[in-house]
């Protein structure tokens, strides 16, 4: 039976509840922070220093990539900016499986499969196709049903919970309301 899993760990408090998930399953994950999604430079920090409380609350090993990718990332999805989550599951997930081979980890997943508002079935899809590309098992679980339970925790915890995604894209979707009614 495999136990050692690669997480891949978008922020603190999406990490309670599939972290919780997988050690009921019997399942060791250790974690890997690989985000350059995440802009603006403080926000970076800040989402680093909640997954950092979450490690230590959690005793959970954490793998840190703690390079700021805004040039990485908007090099990426420039001139594909509508397509971009597509463009960022691939970034992250592909570095994960890369990590993941090295590592010695057959299987690897991302807290990403927590969020209703992420791209499920294309998080699943990229995921399982690296999978196939690295020679691994990519653990498909949908952690969406524990959603209320991990942010209540987060909540008690005191944790930073963020209001928005991560890439400066989603900072203006969720602040900019004239961008919002063009969408609309
Ligand atoms: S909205 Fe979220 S998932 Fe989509 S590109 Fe931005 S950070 Fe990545």
């Amino acid at each position: 039976m495999v136990s050692r899993v690669l997480l891949h760990l978008c922020c603190g408090p999406c990490t309670l509840y599939p972290l919780k998930v997988l050690r009921e399953e019997g399942l060791e994950p250790v974690g890997f922070f690989y985000n350059p999604n995440i802009h603006p430079y403080r926000e970076f920090r800040k989402r680093m220093a909640a997954l950092r409380e979450v490690s230590q609350v959690r005793d959970l090993e954490v793998i840190w990539h703690r390079h700021y990718g805004l040039r990485d990332f908007l090099r990426e999805v420039v001139f594909r900016e509508e397509d971009r989550c597509e463009v960022c599951y691939w970034l992250r997930l592909r570095e994960t499986a890369r990590l993941a081979r090295e590592g010695g980890f057959e299987v690897f997943t991302t807290t990403l499969l927590y969020s209703p508002f992420q791209k499920h079935e294309l998080l699943r899809e990229i995921g399982e196709a690296l999978a196939r590309r690295f020679g691994l098992t990519f653990l498909y679980r949908d952690f969406r049903e524990g959603w209320r339970k991990g942010q209540e925790e987060a909540r008690q915890l005191g944790i930073y919970r963020q209001a928005y995604c991560g890439c400066i894209f989603s900072e203006q979707e969720r602040y900019d309301k004239k961008w919002r009614r063009r969408r609309a």
